[in-house]
């Protein structure tokens, strides 16, 4: 039954984690680059350390092909059966002396995927679902940078003026939105919706949506509402249609920053939030007419990539920048790895320590759910930066 007052059972695994393998792209395939990463099964990764070198189980094709190769059943809804999300596998230990690693995650998805198939086995409806019912939920992907993290949220960018991206290209974002508005549709619930869109760059946040200047604001905190960004533009809509205005606003203002412009890469994370707010009677009078409503809340979050761009030896401002993805990634990692611990589960969380991590504290430290989907490019050439993702995303469940 409809109820908008929180469940007294809160989610049981606060972060799930899932992996995205992107299909080799055309430049990787013309330089003749092998694949590095075998999903086996629907939950298991296996990266072989020497590529170049055959498998050590006989008679097995190259990974390469066994990449293109669709997987066995998916894990569907599996992630998110009514009630409660299961708790993480543990993680596989290296066979012993062998050249392959496996990894364990919620879910393991490789380039046959389409958007489809991702946005199902993230679960990512029970997220929204928690959304309505009060609770604040966040979707967050990790990878370095090209690995398809913005691909998997939003798409691929218009091909050209006037060009609309094909429905099954959109991504957990465009799905999500639609979803949840069906559902408020259906359920005639009296609940209002909001959206912020906002960029966090050098650890300054910039307003996606902003009409006037796009001067940086201040991330503040008080009782009621714990960390905000002050003068946020939230606006109210109530139609699919307008959200997806609103994302397409921010996405155009994303792709021309300045920074954008000039770097091949991105270097910011942009955080897209849906506010859901229960009737006037319930909720508790506001302070200030400019702040959002207290409510569910649901976040999504295109990290900046996780390279480390210090080593491609940046000076000035690059360097900054490189310091401050850096810093607030590692805060995150360092927030996540503190709240499975536990040990430590008293213990106290440093949110505090980067923009990213304020923004996030009361999705990854109340009780709702927190979904990364970690990005990869199957290349043995990425391996490197590969193994570091998998390593954060191992360290996350
Ligand atoms: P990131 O945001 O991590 O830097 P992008 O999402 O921009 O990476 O992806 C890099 C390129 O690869 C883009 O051209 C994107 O359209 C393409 N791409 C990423 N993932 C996929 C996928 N699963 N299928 C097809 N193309 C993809
Ligand atoms: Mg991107």
């Amino acid at each position: 039954a409809w109820s908008l007052e929180q469940g007294a059972e809160g989610p049981e695994t606060p972060i799930q984690v899932v992996l995205r393998v992107r299909p080799m792209s055309a430049a990787e395939l013309r330089r003749g680059e092998q694949s590095a990463l075998h999903c086996s099964g629907t939950r298991t990764l296996q990266v072989r350390n020497s590529p170049q070198s055959p498998p050590q189980r006989g008679g097995e094709p190259r990974a390469t092909r066994r990449q293109l190769r669709p997987s066995p059943a998916l894990p569907g809804e599996s992630l998110s059966p009514p009630g409660a999300l299961p708790s993480p596998p543990p993680q596989v230990s290296p066979p012993g002396g062998g050249p392959d690693v496996a990894f364990r995650f919620g879910a393991v998805l490789d380039g046959a995927r389409t958007q489809e198939d991702v946005f199902r086995a993230c679960g990512v409806r029970r997220l929204a679902e928690l959304a309505l019912r009060g609770f604040s939920c966040t979707v967050f992907t990790f990878g370095q940078t090209g690995s398809g993290k913005t691909y998997t949220l939003t798409g691929p960018p218009p091909q050209g003026e006037g060009v609309p991206v094909p429905p099954s290209l959109a991504g957990i974002m465009q799905r999500t939105f639609a979803w949840l508005l069906d559902r408020v549709q259906h359920l005639g619930a009296p609940v209002t919706l909001h959206a912020s869109y906002l960029e966090i760059y050098n650890e300054q946040v910039r307003d996606l949506l902003s009409l006037g200047s796009s001067r940086p604001l201040l991330v503040r905190w008080n009782k009621t509402r714990g960390f905000y960004v002050e003068q946020l533009r939230v606006v109210e809509f109530g139609s699919l249609e307008a959200l997806m205005e609103l994302l397409q606003m921010g996405l155009s203002r994303r792709r021309s920053s300045a920074h954008t412009l000039n770097q091949a890469s991105s270097r910011s994370h942009a955080l897209l939030t849906l506010y859901v707010s229960r009737p006037a009677s319930q909720q508790m009078p506001s302070v200030d007419p400019r702040e959002p409503p207290v409510g569910g809340k649901l976040c999504f979050v295109d990290l900046a990539g996780s390279e480390k761009v210090a080593a491609t030896g940046s000076r000035g401002e690059l360097m900054l920048e490189a310091n401050s993805i850096n810093r607030s990634l590692l805060a995150l990692g360092h927030c996540l790895s503190l709240l499975l611990d536990p040990q430590r589960k008293q213990s106290h969380i440093p949110f505090r320590d980067s923009k990213l991590t304020k923004l996030l504290a009361d999705s990854l430290g109340g009780r709702g759910v927190t979904l990364m989907v970690a990005c990869v490019s199957p290349s043995a050439q990425c391996l490197p930066e590969t193994l570091s993702t998998l390593r954060y995303a191992s360290r996350a469940q």
